[in-house]
């Protein structure tokens, strides 16, 4: 029986790296070695203690990318050696429901679920096995580190096509996270005309400027953010203003106070707090605030594949978002790395299960 290394989570810090059976792929579906998978914030919630989880040990990694080993039965249109991307198995749609015959499974009320089973992707292991509608073949000029960035452009491209045309438009962005600064890019290719990027400290914020997410950083330490947009939009507001952040903080009222008369508020960021808005505030300006919950299809088209494409043609630039790389053996640094951002400056860390040359 043929061994692979993957990484179990027994909750908190406790990680450990485990041998076990390479999985067999079942029918349709895929088998492939995962080549990288970013640590996203989602990943920390336990790590952090913020989550507890009654199934221990689990097993994570849903920014994955990899190239197929083996192919089940009925599988067709894939070959071994291709290198992919993959969609996480926890955005399955039961296919079904109305959420899914409109093309919007990430709304699916089963969604993660096949077979009554919950079902997840494995980056931070050797190998993995997804079902072949959730895989992308990569075209040759993208790498697996930006391949296992796709799924945050791709929740970039889905809040984008959520709100009017940001063509010609000036934009807020509350966070300086890697879903902020790859959602800044994905604005900058859709022809937005100025984002201000508002973050609690310099260095992620400059990172952001430097990488074309943002043209106008914001230090909250520095300058107050509503002023700020303000003052970079002629004292209008920003035409949309997107929140990243989450968390605890009144994060939604303060987007509405830098978002201009008729303007949107798009919420990327989970809350884990109620939220109070001004409705005095909200009612004057006439403003809608809206969610954008991952992403699936929009207008038919896959938003993995916009996302991808944004990559392969360069409109969009991964290099400065991924920050670090670690091997499998060494994922508890990768988490402490990515855990204290402050003390690491990481964006975002690749798990790159084979090695990190
Ligand atoms: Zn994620
Ligand atoms: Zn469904």
């Amino acid at each position: 029986m043929a061994l692979m290394k993957t990484a179990y989570f027994y909750g908190g810090k406790d990680i450990r790296i485990v041998e076990e059976a390479i999985p067999e792929p079942g029918s349709g579906e895929v088998l492939f070695k995962v080549m990288s998978a970013g640590v996203c914030g989602s990943d920390l919630h336990n790590y952090r203690g913020h989550r507890v989880r009654d199934d221990v040990p689990w097993q994570q990694g849903h920014e994955l990318s990899g190239e197929i080993v083996a192919l089940g039965d009925g599988v067709e249109g894939l070959e071994i050696g291709q290198h992919i991307g993959i969609e996480a198995e926890h955005l399955l749609g039961c296919g079904v429901c109305r959420s899914c015959r409109d093309g919007q499974y990430h709304l699916c009320p089963d969604r993660g679920l096949r077979h009554g089973v919950r079902q997840s992707s494995h980056g931070f292991s050797q190998y993995d096995v997804c079902v072949a509608e959730n895989v992308t073949v990569l075209p040759d000029d993208v790498s697996f580190d930006a391949a296992a960035l796709v799924d945050c452009y791709a929740c970039g491209v889905h809040a984008v096509n959520r709100v009017p045309d940001v063509a010609g438009r000036s934009i807020a962005i509350i966070g300086a996270g890697a879903i902020a600064l790859t959602l800044g890019q994905v604005l900058k290719a859709r022809g937005a005309a100025s984002v201000v990027l508002i973050g609690t400290r310099r260095q992620p914020v400059d990172v952001a400027v430097a990488a074309g997410a943002a043209a106008v950083g914001v230090v909250l330490s520095e300058q107050d953010p509503v002023e700020a947009v303000l003052e970079a939009t002629e004292g209008e507001g920003a035409a949309v203003t997107f929140e990243t952040v989450g968390g605890r903080s009144q994060l939604i009222q303060q987007a509405s106070e830098m978002t201009r008369r008729g303007g949107v508020v798009s919420v990327l960021g989970l809350f884990t707090k109620p939220q109070t808005i001004d409705p005095g505030l909200a009612m004057e300006r006439e403003l809608t605030v809206q969610w954008s919950n991952s992403f699936s299809t929009w207008n038919g088209e896959s938003e993995f594949s916009s996302a991808l494409e944004l990559v392969r043609s360069e409109q969009v630039n991964p290099a400065p978002i991924v920050t670090h790389r670690f091997g499998l053996e060494d994922i508890a640094e990768g988490f402490a790395i990515a855990d204290d951002k402050r003390s690491s400056g990481a964006i975002r860390v690749m798990i790159r299960p084979w090695g990190v040359g």
